[in-house]
């Protein structure tokens, strides 16, 4: 029986497996948990939407190339240049993309959850990954070898009109937080970050750190301090060591900029509603 629930899952560091042979603390790849499940089992339930929305046929040829792992929060899944082994269909994990300037300083240019994938577009292509792709918010995910779907598209190229629409929504929030990271302030920033965040790892507490944000946004960790205590003192939101919790959702959303709609209006979150669907 498939386990679905991220209750039933331990994220621990120490039952990692390193990849390429590498061990120790590396910013390289370290990310891949625990098998989700015996690795000769096939993953036939998700709630990841661009796996759940495939036709039965197109989910089958991938399959057997699928595995459920465990992703662990500010563990990176790629660094730039990197070949993508894998591509990553979040379920409960949420995870960033990040553009890494020459000093040093990075910036967020993606999130994706439920609603999207790491790496769709290797389905088409081989070049290697532009940008750092690191785990914001720990949890679940489904991981399809990349040379196998590749090969699976190249076989069956009608599959790949089922992915159009996911990496079409990819590009316009990339399109959308260009504009907002140059335009917008870091406080209505702050707030529509929150809120993509919750919307896709749906969880009550969001384990943060002020540094996290900070990096993220691209800005210095005493502004997002400053931003975050006068929220709190308005009973917006509330955090304590490492977490954060939204207490006022309607008041987080006024804040936000209009880019946290934007990104939602062409994200099929509210459909889902976040529940696992049976594929076959
Ligand atoms: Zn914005």
């Amino acid at each position: 029986m498939l386990r679905t629930g991220t209750s039933e899952v331990v994220f621990e560091r120490s039952g990692f497996i390193p990849q390429n042979g590498e061990t120790g603390t590396s910013l390289r790849p370290t990310v891949i948990g625990h098998p989700f499940d015996e690795p000769d089992r096939r993953v036939s339930v998700t709630s990841n939407i661009v796996l759940s929305s495939l036709p039965d046929r197109v989910f089958a040829r991938l399959a057997p190339w699928m595995k459920k792992v465990s992703l662990c929060r500010e563990e990176f899944l790629f660094q730039p240049d990197d070949e993508a082994e894998f591509i990553y269909f979040p379920e409960s994990a949420a995870v960033s993309e990040f553009r890494i300037l020459e000093d040093g300083r990075m910036v967020e240019v993606a999130i994706i959850g439920r609603d999207g994938a790491i790496g769709l577009s290797k389905l088409f292509c081989s070049s290697p990954i532009p940008n750092c792709v690191q785990v914001s918010q720990a949890g679940i995910a489904v991981r399809v070898n990349t040379a196998e779907a590749r090969r699976a598209v190249r076989q069956d190229p009608e599959m790949a009109f089922h992915f159009y629409p996911f990496i079409d929504a990819y590009i316009r929030q990339i399109s959308q937080k260009t504009v907002c990271n140059l335009y917008h302030s870091v406080r209505a920033r702050f707030c529509t970050w929150l809120l993509m965040v919750q919307d896709r790892c749906e969880n009550d507490v969001l384990l943060l750190t002020h540094e996290q944000i900070a990096r993220t946004l691209g800005v210095y960790r005493p502004r997002i301090t400053c931003i975050a205590r006068d929220l709190k003192n308005k009973n917006i939101i509330d955090y304590s060591r490492g977490g954060i919790s939204i207490c006022d959702r309607a008041a987080i959303e006024a804040q936000a900029c209009d880019c946290y709609q934007e990104i939602r209006d062409y994200t099929d979150l509210d459909g889902f509603n976040g529940n696992a669907v049976t594929l076959h």
